[in-house]
């Protein structure tokens, strides 16, 4: 039996992924510090006799006894409001914590793969974006805490391949959507849908011309475990190219909701990229990949785990309070 180190095992695509190793018949471990994440996510693997959970900050030293074949790391607040609200944070779990896994990968002889994004494209020049596009980040923007750590996540990764002989994996991930985001994390899916469920309007940012390409989180997670069981270093893009407009994705949801409300205008964020859409032509040549999911039926499994949730989970307010994780 193979074991898997999962950072980030307690957000939303760290707990897909922890189902997914299981399901493969891997003894998954996930590491969490509940920065951004839930408890709820992991509870269904909580007895489960191939999962274990250890509650840790990976950006301070990582002990594990047990021998690791691989590393998933995804440990990272993932959504603008977030790393705006937890800037140092997000630089370090980018930075330390990838220099942290670096060396237990290293110490276990393990392959490491590391989640990136399509953020280290910035607001892109390029359209659609290719892997060996440089990108267009300002370094010193609100946004940049979150890009830069990204960016040298993949340097030092690489130097670690190229210097140790280090297995290492990049994956560049294209917003990527599904159950068990947090409904309050103020990324456009979670956003919208909350507004529709709570009769609130669709807050949209700037004139709804940006566009994003959104990808299901199944799709997300296969390209994911075939990239990680491949043998190439260079980092690849897995999203889906299916793209559109911030109104037009708005317009979508009033539909799909069958809510009343409207669409109301709000500033668009300081750096918010104007458009997005992922080439995956690498993915599918490599990986035989390529997403299955359409928008229109991964929207409605999504909008049936928001309607899920609980009347108190849809109203709290959720300012969450990230003071127990800031050193004074
Ligand atoms: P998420 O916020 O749901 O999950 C992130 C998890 O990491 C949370 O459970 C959080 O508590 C944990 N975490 C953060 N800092 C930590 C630390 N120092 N130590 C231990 N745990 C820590 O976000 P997500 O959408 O699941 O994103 C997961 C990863 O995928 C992130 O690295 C993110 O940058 C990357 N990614 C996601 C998307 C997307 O569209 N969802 C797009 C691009 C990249
Ligand atoms: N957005 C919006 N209304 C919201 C939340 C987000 O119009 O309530 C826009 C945001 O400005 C961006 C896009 O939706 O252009 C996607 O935002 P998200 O935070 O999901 O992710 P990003 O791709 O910007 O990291």
């Amino acid at each position: 039996m193979k074991n898997i180190l999962i950072t980030g095992a307690a957000g939303f695509l760290g707990s897909h992924l922890c189902d997914r190793f299981i399901n493969e018949g891997f003894r998954v471990i996930g590491m969490d510090n509940f920065i951004t994440g839930d408890k709820r996510n992991l509870e269904h693997l909580k007895d489960h006799s191939n999962f274990e959970f250890l509650e840790h900050d990976v950006t301070e030293h990582i002990t594990v006894n047990s021998n690791l074949d691989y590393i998933l790391h995804f440990a990272s607040p993932a959504s603008p409001i977030d790393y705006l609200k937890i800037p140092i944070q997000t630089l370090k779990v980018g930075s330390l914590g990838t220099h942290n896994l670096l060396g237990l990968a290293k110490a276990k002889k393990a392959r490491l793969l590391i989640a990136s994004t399509s953020e280290v494209y910035g607001d892109p020049l390029v359209h659609p974006q290719t892997e060996n596009y440089y990108g267009n980040v300002n370094t010193i923007g609100p946004r940049g805490v979150y890009d830069e750590a990204k960016r040298f996540q993949e340097s030092i990764t690489m130097a670690y391949h190229r210097f140790h002989g280090l297995e290492t994996r990049i994956v560049r991930i294209f917003n990527t959507y599904g159950p068990r985001m947090r409904l309050n994390d103020g990324r456009v899916i979670p956003a919208f849908m909350g507004q529709a469920l709570r009769g609130e309007d669709l807050t949209v940012f700037g004139d709804g011309s940006q566009t994003r390409s959104f990808c299901y989180i199944d799709d997300q997670v296969e390209g994911i475990y075939r990239l990680l069981l491949s043998d190439y270093a260079y980092p690849v893009n897995i999203g889906n190219p299916h793209e559109i407009s911030i109104s037009d994705f708005a317009q979508e949801i009033i539909k799909l909701t069958n809510t009343t409300q409207k669409v109301i205008f709000k500033d668009l964020p300081v750096d918010d990229p104007l458009q997005r859409q992922p080439d995956i032509s690498l993915a599918k040549k490599l990986l035989n990949w390529e997403p299955k999911v359409g928008r229109e039926e991964g929207m409605k499994k999504t909008f049936e785990y928001f309607k899920s949730l609980s009347e108190e989970d849809l109203f709290k307010r959720e300012h969450r309070d990230f003071s127990k994780h800031i050193k004074p």
